[in-house]
C-alpha cells in the first residue's frame, strides 16, 4: 500500500492509498476479502471499477462493466485466472447505467446466481424505450430548452444503449435503504438519489469501507441531469439531500468509487461537491441577472468550450437540473416565450 497519490490542488486533500491495476484482468487486493477490477470502456471516461466481496460461499460481484466482447473476455480471464476454483454467488448492481449493469444478465446466467439491485434501478432499465424516432414529448422537451433541431437526432443516440446491455435477468433480489445483504451480513445498503433513481451504496462500518458507485467520486463530478423521460423532475434536490447524508461518513472510511481511485476523505469530497453546486448556481444567477436565457444558451455560459454530442446532452441535463432546483427554491423565474422556449431570469 502506498500513499503517494495526493490531490495537491485541493485545500483539504484526499488520500489515495491504492495504485490502479496494471493489466486488464488483474485483481488488486484491497483487503483479503475485497478485490478491485478496473474494466476498460471505449469512451472519454475509459474505465469502470468493479469490486468483488468474499461473502458466504464465494464472491459477490459489485457492478459488471458494459456488455462488449472485450469485457466478456476479461471476465473469463478473471474466472480462469485469479478466481480459478472459486465460486461467484451473486451479482450486485449499484445502479442501472450500462457501465454498471451492462453484463448483469450475462454474469447471473453464467453462474446461475441472483441479481441484487433496487426496484427503481431494475425497472428504470426494464422500462427504457428503444428510441428509433423522436417522440413528440421528447421533441417538445428539446424545443422548450431552445436546443437546435439539427443536432437532435445525433445527440439522442446516447439514449440508444441496448447494444451495451446483455438481456436482463427476469428476477432480482430487491435492495432498499438499510437492507442487510443476505449473503454478506456485515454489509448494509445506503440509498442515494439524483444521479439515478435509487442508487445502492454498500457500507461496512466494521471494515470502514463504503462502496459508493457513482454517488461519490474522487475527481470528476457526478452527472445529475433532468432527462427527457422526466422533464419536470428536480434531481438536484435529491442529490443534495444524499450528499448531506454522505457528509456523515467519517474521513477515515475507505471509499471504493465507481470511477477513479479508491480514496479516503469522504467528508472533504462532499464539501467540495457542495461548493461546486453553489458555484454553478451563482454562474446561472449572474447570467440571468439582466436578461432571459434559455437552457441551451445557459449551457454556452456554463460550458464555453465546444462540446461533443454526448457531452452536450450531459451538459443540458446538468444545466436543467441546476435551473429547476432554483425555480423550486424561488431563485429563478420561468417564462414560456412565443416560440415555445422556456426562458429563465434571476429573481
Ligand atoms: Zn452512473
Amino acid at each position: 500500500m502506498t500513499e503517494q497519490h495526493v490531490a495537491v490542488s485541493s485545500p483539504a486533500p484526499l488520500t489515495f492509498p491504492y495504485d490502479a491495476p496494471q493489466s486488464k484482468a488483474e485483481l488488486v487486493d484491497i483487503s483479503p476479502e475485497i478485490k478491485w477490477l478496473r474494466m476498460p470502456m471505449p469512451y472519454a471516461l475509459d474505465h469502470v471499477n468493479i469490486y468483488l466481496l468474499q461473502v458466504g460461499g464465494g464472491w459477490l460481484i459489485i457492478d459488471t462493466g458494459l456488455d462488449s466482447t472485450e469485457a466478456r473476455e476479461i471476465w473469463e480471464e478473471v474466472f480462469s485466472g485469479p478466481l480459478r476454483g472459486e465460486k461467484v454467488v451473486g451479482v450486485y448492481c449499484t445502479h442501472y447505467h450500462v457501465d454498471h449493469l451492462g453484463l448483469a444478465g450475462y454474469l447471473t446466467e453464467r453462474w446461475r446466481v441472483p441479481l441484487f439491485t433496487t426496484y427503481e434501478e431494475y425497472f428504470t432499465l426494464r422500462g427504457w424505450p428503444d428510441l428509433v424516432t423522436v417522440p413528440w414529448q421528447h421533441a417538445e422537451f428539446f424545443q422548450r430548452a431552445g436546443f437546435p433541431q439539427e443536432r437532435l437526432q445525433e445527440t439522442l443516440v446516447m439514449f440508444q444503449f441496448f447494444p451495451e446491455i446483455s438481456p436482463m435477468p427476469p428476477s432480482f433480489i430487491r435492495l432498499q435503504e438499510g437492507s442487510i445483504l443476505p449473503i454478506g451480513k456485515d454489509w448494509r445498503v445506503i440509498i442515494g438519489r439524483g444521479h439515478s433513481p435509487e442508487h445502492a451504496l454498500l457500507f461496512s462500518g466494521d471494515r470502514g469501507v463504503l462502496i459508493s458507485g457513482d454517488q461519490l467520486l474522487p475527481t470528476i463530478t457526478t452527472n445529475v441531469s433532468v432527462s427527457v423521460m422526466n422533464p419536470e423532475d428536480d434531481p438536484l434536490s435529491h442529490w443534495l439531500v444524499s450528499l448531506d447524508r454522505l457528509a456523515e461518513i467519517p474521513d477515515e472510511v475507505l471509499v471504493l468509487p465507481g470511477h477513479g481511485l479508491p480514496f479516503r476523505g469522504a467528508r472533504k469530497r462532499v464539501a467540495e461537491l457542495q461548493s461546486h453546486h453553489q458555484r454553478r448556481f451563482q454562474v446561472i444567477r449572474d447570467a440571468c441577472f439582466d436578461r432571459e436565457l434559455s437552457a441551451y444558451e445557459l449551457v454556452q455560459v456554463m460550458y464555453p468550450a465546444p462540446l461533443s454530442d454526448f457531452d452536450l446532452q450531459l451538459a443540458l441535463g446538468e444545466c436543467l437540473a441546476h435551473v429547476r432546483y432554483q425555480i423550486a427554491s424561488g431563485g429563478l423565474t420561468l417564462r414560456l416565450d412565443e416560440s415555445g422556449v422556456n426562458r429563465y431570469r434571476t429573481v
